[in-house]
């Protein structure tokens, strides 16, 4: 089967404006600049194929530049000095900013990057701007101590008086993935303007426009010139010059975790702080007394939304054997009820993958799980040879030795097996090296609470995967990353504390 999709015009005034012939710019200190030596890539349309813009390469003399730039606003007093309510007010004015340019934001999301026009306009815009929302409200309550202290050999007659401050880690290296990147951005940028930090923002090189279109809300709202600067390009260039840079204080990443690994390497030189979200292979375990009525559109939702292309997608499920067959049928249904087509038409339920490239990627895993006999109970193809798409796929009796239940696909596929006891369920669920997230579905309030217990996951779902609000911690353990984002946690990692210690 092959698809063939006519391009899309952009509809949104907005985003007309956005995407004309010029090729788009580095923003460093405020102002757009073209690449140093004038280098461009392209960014296309993965539903159609069709170019939608030009964008300037970044190199690492602009890397260096916007560096630069952001440590020098660090220290500007237009920045520094800044009252906290004020740095709350950009804040929720920069959130005000993306919901009245929500339309264009999306339409721009969706044609760069495939995904439907509900998961952008309903759920990933309105969520950037949210995370801006949350930690405007944090700008004025980021509060030292005052601490007693116990050993006592100050001075007769005198005594201590210490506190701690708490101050902005520094220079930020933000560098985001191509799955939601606005929505990446924003969890980045939220807490690190909150806390006072400058930054540089790198985003994916197949997804850039809504990061440049904010850089130019961020400017509408008012922010100091070189307090955010954005260099697009490529990883290897901008990412890798960005992470061993010296006069970048903190790196903020969400990738794989071979690039996870490399930024580790790379930021050994001045020691760098890191928060890495990096890869998850996430489970569902469906328990015998499971409300299958939730848990089929649950489980299908945890793992189609936007393609499979989300960090915790559930795409492995541990389904009680008692349940099995019915869940299989019945998960193949919601499969194959699923539209897809351009993310930008209304009837569309999925879009394709971000590019041809992730789909061959796709393929291979399930090509791999067919041979080694692996059942295909829903989808399993690509909707031509040189095609973004890929149908919705539900893999039944996948081995725990498969690629398809150990390794990160991120695209539309979920592996499926089966258990009898929990104490087995729980022994499959821990059986990756990844934890990021995972999701329980029972009727039973004990069951729930123990597996939740006994899972090594960053996040636990309890009848339900993949809710998220900024309010709530999110981070992986083992080897899907380091630190925490959203939450009070998330903004931990955008400060330092000072402890001043006093003879009085
Ligand atoms: P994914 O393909 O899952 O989005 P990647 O880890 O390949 O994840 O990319 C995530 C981000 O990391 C992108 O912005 C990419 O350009 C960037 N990146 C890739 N390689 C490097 C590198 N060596 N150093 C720093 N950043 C990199």
């Amino acid at each position: 089967m092959t698809f063939h999709i006519p391009p899309h015009r952009p509809k949104t005034p907005g985003a007309q404006a956005f995407l004309t012939d010029a090729p788009k710019k580095l923003l460093i200190a405020n102002e757009w600049h073209d690449a140093a030596g004038g280098g461009t890539f392209a960014t296309h349309d993965p539903a159609s194929g069709a170019l939608l813009a030009q964008i300037a390469e970044g190199t690492t003399a602009d890397a260096g530049s916007a560096v630069a730039a952001a440590r020098a606003a660090l220290s500007d007093p237009a920045w520094r000095d800044m009252k906290p309510s004020q740095r709350g007010r950009l804040l929720w004015t920069i959130a005000d900013l993306i919901e009245a340019h929500a339309d264009e934001l999306a339409e721009l999301e969706t044609l760069d990057q495939g995904k439907s026009w509900a998961t952008s306009r309903m759920a990933e815009i309105p969520a950037a701007a949210e995370q801006f929302r949350y930690y405007a409200g944090f700008a004025n309550k980021i509060l030292g101590q005052t601490i007693p202290t116990s050993i006592g050999y100050h001075p007769p007659g005198k005594k201590i008086f210490a506190y701690t401050a708490r101050e902005p880690v520094g220079v930020v290296a933000a560098i985001t993935p191509w799955n939601s990147p606005l929505l990446m951005a924003a969890m980045k940028l939220a807490p690190a303007l909150c806390a006072g930090c400058t930054v540089v923002l790198k985003p994916a090189e197949e997804t850039s426009l809504t990061a440049l279109r904010l850089g130019e809300l961020l400017i509408e709202a008012g922010l100091p010139a070189g307090v955010v600067n954005i260099v697009t390009g490529f990883g290897a260039v901008v990412g890798a010059h960005l992470t061993a840079h010296r006069d970048v204080d903190k790196v903020a990443f969400t990738g794989s975790t071979e690039v996870g690994r490399m930024i580790v390497a790379a930021a050994q030189g001045n020691l760098k702080k890191l928060t890495l979200e990096l890869g998850g292979k996430s489970p569902a375990i469906v328990m015998p007394d499971a409300d299958l009525d939730l848990a089929l559109p649950g489980v299908a939702r945890g793992i189609f939304a936007n393609s499979g292309q989300v960090c915790v997608a559930g795409s492995r499920a541990y389904v009680h054997s008692s349940l099995h067959d019915a869940f299989v049928e019945g998960l193949a249904r919601e499969a194959s009820r699923l539209r897809l087509g351009h993310g930008l038409d209304s009837d569309t339920d999925l879009g394709p993958l971000v590019s041809a490239g992730q789909a061959a990627r796709v393929a291979a895993y399930v090509d791999e799980g067919k041979a080694d006999g692996a059942d295909i109970a829903a989808g399993g193809t690509r909707l031509g040879a040189d095609s973004a798409f890929f149908s919705p796929t539900v893999v039944a009796g996948v081995r725990p030795d498969m690629r398809l239940m150990r390794e990160e696909i991120f695209g539309p596929v979920i592996a499926v097996t089966t258990f009898d006891e929990p104490e087995e369920a729980l022994a499959h669920a821990n059986d990756t090296d990844y934890g990021l997230a995972a999701s329980v579905w029972t009727q039973d309030l004990s069951a729930a609470h123990r597996l939740a217990a006994g899972i090594r996951a960053g996040t636990v779902w309890i009848n339900c995967h993949s809710y998220f609000s900024p309010e709530l911690p999110k981070g992986g353990h083992g080897e899907s990353g380091w630190g925490y984002e959203n939450g009070a946690q998330g903004l931990e990692n955008y400060l330092e504390t000072k402890t001043v210690c006093a003879v009085i």
